[in-house]
């Protein structure tokens, strides 16, 4: 059963990481150490998550007990919003690498096609509220982003929260040196990302899932916001293979190719969330899963909305 899928660039990346967002300073070195003990290779970070330099500490940590070496692991990281001007992008890339204490990493994705005022300010907003833009083109970026390959500082380049028609901007751009290795998205049952997903493999780019468990731990979640750990359908098919709900709502990624990352900073969870290569979903119980799709987002990222790259006002 392939425990990887094959990136355009020919390395094969992980089917399931780690995901660290939300995930604090003080739990994810541990969280790391225990999802790599428990076969994780490949973990999924960001500059905005603010916790790279304890996710370094887990990785050299695992690396030092001599449980995983450094090219076994697949490290992903993401250049923020605020580093979009082309001539910020290496800068970016390399407080990164200085805080996790690689030297390279396996991926580096533009975490969203839309650029924020430069400065210290994560989330720059106006007086209405709306994002400061800083009226960059990422095409521009993403010129940045090859330099970063050529440069050796990153094995591969990708894409994050790209809609179609922003990717297809991508792979037009004359003179595009390098197609990105993925498209990172939100996916799970109630927002099943079909045409995207189908569009991204059309073209040879792999797709990673985000929020799969429908991040129950999202600060902005509501108390009637649906949820898809306690779905009793969802509950009902994990039945049948003495399976939990969160290995069920893991493995429909697996099933369709779809690279998977489900946060955890509980050990036994994230050992839990691992143990999903012992059994498959049939056609049958795949429909079922699809046709839950809702078209709900947990990051619909809405103070963008007037942004003039802000990536869901179009259907997919
Ligand atoms: P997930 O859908 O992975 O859900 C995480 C939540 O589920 C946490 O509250 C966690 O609790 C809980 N959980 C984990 N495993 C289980 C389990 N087996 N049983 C019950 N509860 C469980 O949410 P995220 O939004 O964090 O998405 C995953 C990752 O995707 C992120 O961490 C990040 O790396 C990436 N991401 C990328 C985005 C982008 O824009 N590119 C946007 C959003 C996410 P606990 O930790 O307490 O165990």
């Amino acid at each position: 059963m392939a425990t990887s899928v094959k990136l355009n660039t020919g390395a094969h990346m992980p089917i399931v990481g780690l995901g660290t967002w939300k995930s604090p300073p003080g739990k994810v070195a541990e969280a790391v150490k225990a999802a790599i003990s428990a076969g994780y290779r490949h973990i999924d970070g960001a500059y905005v998550y603010q916790n790279e330099v304890e996710v370094g500490e887990g990785i050299a940590a695992a690396i030092k007990d001599g449980v995983v070496k450094r090219e076994e692991l697949f490290i992903v990281s993401k250049l923020w919003c605020t580093f979009h001007d082309k001539s910020m992008v290496r800068q970016a890339c390399e407080k990164t690498l200085s805080d996790l204490k690689l030297d390279y990493l396996d991926l580096y994705l533009v975490h969203w096609p839309m650029g924020f005022k430069a400065g210290s300010d994560l989330f720059p907003t106006d007086s209405a509220g709306d994002t400061i833009s800083d009226n960059s083109n990422f095409l521009d970026t993403w010129e940045g982003m090859e330099d970063l390959v050529d440069a050796g500082l990153v094995k591969a380049i990708g894409i994050s929260n790209f809609n179609r028609d922003q990717t297809e901007r991508l792979l037009n751009k004359p003179g595009l040196k390098y197609k990105p290795a993925t498209n990172q998205v939100e996916c799970h049952p109630f927002l099943t990302q079909e045409k995207l997903i189908s569009y991204c493999h059309s073209k040879g780019i792999s797709v990673t899932a985000y929020s799969p468990l429908g991040s129950p731990d999202r600060p902005w979640a509501k108390p009637d916001d649906p949820s898809l750990l306690e779905h009793p359908d969802i509950k009902a098919i994990a039945d049948k293979y003495n399976k939990t709900t969160a290995q069920v709502l893991i493995r429909f990624h697996i099933e369709r190719n779809v690279i998977v990352i489900p946060k955890s900073i509980t050990p036994h969870r994230i050992q839990e969330n691992f143990q999903v290569f012992d059994f498959q979903l049939n056609d049958e119980d795949m429909k079922t899963i699809l046709g839950f799709n809702r078209n709900w987002r947990v990051c619909a990222f809405l103070i963008n909305k007037k942004h003039k790259d802000y990536p869901f006002h179009t259907e997919f």
